[in-house]
């Protein structure tokens, strides 16, 4: 997606009332009408109209008007909500160049005052497609309206919380330095994923560390569901970092066991392809028993001493819900090899969807931004808008 955040400097506080308007009235309605857009910004003079004018000129807002006149946010017009927030915070004050396009993601450099460059991951749940269960379907049909703002936000808030989390753990993840809305912001990690890399100094070290990593998740009551050299960073030193966490799963989870499996499949053929690790060699020097051949490289889940609560705790201390987390499960979990999965069509973008994802581009500071005031906080007289605020962080 194109993010011209150019267009954010030129957004007065009447635009952001507006927009965040807009974003209240899609708790309930798919379109939300004008009326109640004008209602609950209530601006002075009948302003809202001229506003949604010039909203829907940059693409933050979608006009629809086949069974009444309204609107709704683009990801354009979320990003922005999301993107203002924390730059009033002062966690950044510009955006650069993307860096990089997840499957349901858009990824860019960010640097604050200082100088300090992160990572900012934008979740687009459902951008592309919701390759889905038939229960997905009928799902989204009964609150479509919401679907990919809700799921969104509720990725990027697992994320955070994860990673938050793993890091306190010890594990080798970003920092997590943020979250609003479906953005979080992270410390950027140095190096490329692992797919990207040829050759290694060190293959069976790093081979068994991830390994390692995947059975330490375990042990503390977690499994990833998708390890693999996408979401394995690797730098010049060959020291590893772990990424994307939107789609883990507890221990309990009733698929436990295959997903673990499936996370371990993944790393052992992609280490056995790439570079040629020879797993039998390895594993018969210890023993010639082929049960404890594999064992040895493939550890089980039925022996790993596993914690359990650490999942419902985080997430609980995040502010999940118990249905939120079975709401985010239903859409990040896909094709479960065996289960009676069903894919369907895709369903349509509901996001503006008129830029192309993989522009990347160079984006001028937004240095000018911090000088604003916090547009929400702005809008004064303990009105809607500052509830909502409120509720989004
Ligand atoms: P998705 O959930 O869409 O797969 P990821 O979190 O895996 O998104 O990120 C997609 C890509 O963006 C990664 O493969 C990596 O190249 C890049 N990326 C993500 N997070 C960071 C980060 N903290 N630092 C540097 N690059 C990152
Ligand atoms: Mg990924």
């Amino acid at each position: 997606m194109k993010l011209d955040v150019n267009v954010l400097r030129y957004l007065s506080k009447d635009d952001f009332r507006v927009l965040t308007a807009v974003e209240m009235g899609m708790r309930n309605h798919e379109i939300v009408p004008v009326e109640l857009i004008d209602r609950i910004a209530s601006l002075r003079h009948g302003g809202t109209y001229k506003v949604l004018k010039n909203l829907l000129k940059h693409k933050l807002l979608h006009h629809d008007s086949s069974k009444y006149d309204g609107f709704r946010l683009t990801y354009l017009g979320y990003d922005f909500l999301a993107i203002k927030t924390l730059v009033n915070r002062g966690v950044f004050s510009s955006v650069g160049r993307q860096i990089g396009v997840g499957k349901e993601s858009d990824i860019f450099e960010v640097a604050n005052e200082e100088g300090e460059i992160m990572a900012m991951k934008l979740h687009r749940l459902g951008r592309t497609s919701f390759r889905a269960v038939k229960s997905k379907r009928d799902y989204l049909r009964h609150r479509s309206s919401f679907s990919w703002l809700y799921l969104s936000r509720l990725a990027a808030l697992k994320e955070f919380a994860f990673m938050k989390a793993l890091q306190e753990h010890g594990f080798p993840v970003p920092n997590a330095v943020d979250c609003n809305r479906h953005c979080v912001i992270m410390s950027l990690v140095q190096g490329y994923p692992l797919v990207q890399v040829k050759e290694l100094q060190n293959t069976n070290t790093i081979f068994e560390k991830i390994i390692g990593i995947i059975v330490r998740l375990a042990e503390h009551g977690l499994i990833h569901c998708d390890f693999n050299e996408f979401n394995i960073m690797i730098d010049d030193d060959e020291k590893i970092t772990i990424i994307d966490f939107p789609q883990m799963v507890s221990v309990s989870h009733r698929n436990a066991e295959m997903y673990f499996d499936r996370d371990v499949e993944c790393i052992i053929k992609f280490f056995s392809k790439r570079f040629n690790l020879s797993f039998e060699a390895d594993a018969g020097d210890s023993d010639s028993d082929s049960d404890a051949e594999s064992d040895s490289i493939k550890p089980r889940f039925s022996s790993i001493k596993k914690a359990s609560g650490f999942l419902d705790k985080e997430l609980s201390a995040s502010g999940f819900s118990r249905k939120e987390q079975a709401d985010i499960e239903k859409f990040t979990l896909e094709k479960i090899p065996g289960s009676d999965d069903e894919e369907i069509e895709e369903e349509e973008d509901e996001g503006d969807n008129s830029n192309s994802t993989s522009d990347i581009q160079n984006f001028d500071s937004l240095c000018s931004l911090t000088n604003d005031e916090d547009q929400v906080k702005a809008c004064g007289n303990g009105g809607k808008v500052e509830e909502e605020e409120d509720q989004q962080q």
